[in-house]
C-alpha cells in the first residue's frame, strides 16, 4: 500500500496522467510483485528455503564482485543487517553459498554461489511461470518494457535515496573499452570483462536522471 502511495505521488507530480491511471499502473505493478513473491515462496518451500533466501541467491547470481558482500545483500533485499546475516548463515549451512575472504582486504567477505547454489538458480530463475509469460512479448515490446521499468525504478530509488543496482552500461563511471579492448570501471579503475559489464552493481551511479 505504501508503495502505491509513493508511486502515485511521484508520477502525479511529474506527469499529466489521470489519478485513475496512476493508481491502475501502481496496482498492476504491485499485483505482479505479489504474484512473483508467491511463486518464490512456493519454489523456496520445495527446497526448504524462505522467499528472502531465494531472493539472495538470485541477487548473488546477477551481481558483480563489488556487490556480492553481506552489505550489498542487505541493501538489495532491504532488510536489517542482523536478519540478512541470519539468512546468509542459513544459506551457507545448507551449502548454497560460500564465504570467501577478499584477497586484498581480509575484513571483506564475498558471498559466492556453490555448485548447488548455481544449479538451483539455473533450474529455477527466472521463475518458470514468469518466464513463460514474458514469452508473449516480442523483442521490441520486451525492450520497451525494460526501459520503462528501469526509468521508473531510477526515479523511485532517487526519491528514496536508494541504490539502483544497475549495470555498467548505464553507469556514469563506466568507461567502455577504457583499457583498449577491455572495459574499465572509472570508480575502481579496474578492468571489467564483457560479462561483468552486464552484472548488477551496488556502486552504480545514474549519469543524469533526465538522460535515463
Ligand atoms: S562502472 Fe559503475 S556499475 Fe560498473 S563496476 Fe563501476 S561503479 Fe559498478
Amino acid at each position: 500500500m505504501r508503495f502505491i502511495f509513493v508511486f502515485v505521488k511521484f508520477v502525479s507530480t511529474r506527469y499529466n496522467i489521470s489519478v485513475m491511471k496512476q493508481v491502475r499502473i501502481a496496482s498492476l505493478i504491485e499485483r505482479i510483485g505479489n504474484l512473483l513473491r508467491s511463486e518464490e515462496r512456493a519454489l523456496g518451500a520445495e527446497s526448504g528455503l524462505q522467499t528472502v533466501h531465494v531472493q539472495i541467491l538470485s541477487y548473488l547470481s546477477q551481481c558483480n564482485r563489488y556487490s556480492n558482500t553481506p552489505a550489498g545483500v542487505t541493501e538489495f533485499v532491504g532488510s536489517t543487517k542482523g536478519t540478512t546475516s541470519q539468512s546468509i548463515n542459513i544459506l551457507e549451512n545448507k551449502g548454497f553459498i560460500n564465504k570467501v575472504p577478499d584477497k586484498e582486504d581480509g575484513r571483506v567477505v564475498h558471498l559466492e554461489l556453490t555448485g548447488k547454489g548455481e544449479t538451483f538458480i539455473e533450474s529455477n530463475i527466472p521463475l518458470a511461470e514468469f518466464s513463460d509469460i514474458l514469452d508473449i512479448l516480442d523483442s521490441d515490446e520486451a525492450e520497451r518494457l525494460l526501459k520503462t521499468l528501469n526509468k521508473l525504478l531510477v526515479q523511485l530509488q532517487a526519491s528514496n535515496n536508494g541504490r539502483l543496482f544497475g549495470v555498467c552500461h548505464t553507469c556514469s563511471h563506466f568507461k567502455k573499452y577504457g583499457l583498449g579492448e577491455i572495459h574499465q570501471c572509472g570508480l575502481t579503475l579496474e578492468a571489467l570483462s564483457e560479462k561483468e559489464s552486464y552484472q548488477i552493481c551496488r556502486e552504480h551511479e545514474v549519469p543524469s536522471i533526465k538522460a535515463v
